[in-house]
């Protein structure tokens, strides 16, 4: 049997999906699967992102306005300086304080404002 073309487009994003070791947004989505089909349209990109949202199978977090996605990073933390604008990344590996008051983390997201060091 023949397969559907939005089969076979689903199959390459699964598979493109899965080589992204770190974060990553729509757009580099696109631009990985587009050179494996060049039918792919950016529309197609966002469902299936949005169906894996749905069905708890991708982390995500917004940054930069954007949304981000991870298979296997659980956290995504921000420090923006309130004084010189600037955002820099930062590292928070548990919650744990958190599991005792609610049971199970999927995944969390922190944005801290402040004042840092250069600015104080
Ligand atoms: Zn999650
Ligand atoms: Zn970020
Ligand atoms: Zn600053």
């Amino acid at each position: 049997m023949k397969q559907s073309r939005q089969t076979r487009q689903k199959e390459i994003l699964y598979s493109e999906v899965k080589k992204f070791s770190s974060f990553f947004n729509a757009e580099e989505l696109y631009e990985k699967a587009k050179k494996k089909d060049r039918t792919l349209g950016i529309a197609t990109i966002y469902r299936f992102l949005k169906d894996l949202r749905e069905n708890n199978n991708v982390h995500f977090y917004v940054c930069e306005r954007k949304l981000i996605y991870s298979f296997d990073k659980q956290s995504h933390c921000h420090f923006t300086c309130k004084k010189c604008g600037r955002m820099s990344h930062l590292k928070i590996d548990s919650l744990d304080f958190l599991k005792k008051k609610f049971g199970a983390i999927c995944h969390f997201q922190i944005d801290v404002e402040g004042i840092c060091m250069d600015c104080l």
